[in-house]
């Protein structure tokens, strides 16, 4: 298995940045501690940093485009303050709907596509790091390794189930908290490739 662009898919709000229920005003971005310091080390690690983000207050007319385009705008700079590059965002601006709905809002993979076709991602080679079951869903269909965070809307999540869904690789509690299985999937990765040479 050839490894050529391995990616790091990430959730945005509750994952990255402090979940505050549709974020309008850039002063509010807010980053999760540790989080712009697990960039870092995907991008060093050689991973692209991929955001896809629901933001369907678009749609409902909570936000506007121009809103999430600030906060995402904001949320780059703060994480290049750190050291941390983020190689692209994606967002969906529709609403949920169960029919006829669109193909990028999340669980649907319509962000991870174009993500694919832009940046020439490798599916088999990413992760899918978010706070909620539709980010997991998504990392699935795609073929992606899934890592639920517990900040954000992770841990009301963790309390809904019995027994963590098999979907779910891996649970932890922080962004920062996963680059420790990360790490070990894309050494693992780069094994494969060595082994294939
Ligand atoms: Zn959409």
């Amino acid at each position: 298995m050839q490894c050529l662009n391995p990616c790091l898919f990430l959730d945005r709000d509750g994952t990255i940045n402090i979940e505050k229920n549709f974020i309008k005003d850039p002063e509010d971005v807010e980053l999760i501690p540790g989080a712009a310091l697990a960039i870092r080390d995907a991008n060093e690690l050689g991973l692209k940093v991929i955001v896809v983000s629901n933001q369907s207050g678009i749609a409902r007319g909570i936000l506007t485009e121009d809103n999430v385009k600030k906060v995402n705008k904001r949320l780059i700079e703060l994480l290049s303050d750190e050291g941390a590059l983020v190689d692209d965002i994606y967002y969906c601006p529709h609403e949920a709907v169960s029919e006829n709905g669109c193909s990028c809002r999340k669980p649907n993979s319509g962000m991870f596509e174009r993500a694919r076709t832009e940046h020439g991602i490798d599916f088999r080679c990413s992760i899918m790091v978010g706070d909620r079951m539709s980010d997991i869903e998504a990392g699935k269909r795609i073929g992606a390794k899934t890592v639920l965070v517990l900040t954000g809307y992770g841990a009301d999540l963790q309390n809904s189930w019995d027994k963590k869904p098999k979907d779910i690789d891996i649970v932890v509690p922080t962004l920062y908290d996963s680059m420790k299985y990360i790490r070990e999937v894309v050494n693992k990765w780069k094994q494969i490739r060595k082994d294939e040479r």
